[in-house]
């Protein structure tokens, strides 16, 4: 789609970031086009207006993504949190990253019983980081409707690790 096409002409590939062997999409030539971020924004908007109570942003790009489209849909955004961030009571999830270890956080009261939740991040790679969400707006009593990425690295699975939710993805590598 022309969606796909935009943000396909405003990432940065880096390669050797941050580590070596790492290829690292960079969105901020993306988030710092004016008229190329609002027609993202706007064209998620579209796709989830009316079918979300609440959108959920993984930490940190996930927030850039989730906090304008909320409020274009007039929905609550929620924080998934790095540990120790959030000022309790929070649920944790621990979760093993390619080299090390992660855990996401939620105050489970910023989430209504069955309201139904859109996970947003900048990245699907492994799957690790939304698993874990997925986990956390359940846990908090929330209904996953599906998860939206702004760029899916397909080959590393992330999919199969969400099996059973809906991925929308604006473009795939
Ligand atoms: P996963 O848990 O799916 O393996 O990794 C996803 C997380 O890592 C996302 O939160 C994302 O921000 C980050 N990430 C992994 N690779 C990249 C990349 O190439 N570019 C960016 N911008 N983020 C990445």
């Amino acid at each position: 789609t022309d969606l796909t096409e935009l943000v396909r002409n405003h990432i940065r590939e880096i390669p050797d970031f941050p580590s070596p062997g790492i290829l690292f999409r960079d969105i901020t030539p993306l988030l710092a086009d004016g008229p190329a971020f609002t027609a993202l924004i706007d064209g998620l908007a579209d796709a989830y207006r009316g079918s979300v109570d609440a959108v959920a942003g993984l930490e940190s790009r996930g927030f850039i993504l989730a906090a304008p489209l909320a409020a274009a849909l007039g929905v609550g955004m929620i924080t998934v949190r790095k540990s120790g961030r959030l000022p309790g009571p929070v649920i944790g999830v621990d979760y093993a990253l390619e080299y090390g270890d992660a855990r996401m956080e939620l105050r489970p009261e910023t989430i209504a019983d069955g309201q139904r939740v859109l996970i947003v991040d900048d990245v699907l790679a492994t799957g690790g980081t939304g698993a874990a969400a997925v986990e956390l707006v359940q846990r908090a009593g929330g209904q996953v409707t599906g998860l939206a990425m702004l760029l899916e690295l397909a080959d590393l699975g992330g999919r199969g690790r969400l099996e059973g939710h809906r991925v929308d993805s604006v473009l795939v590598y």
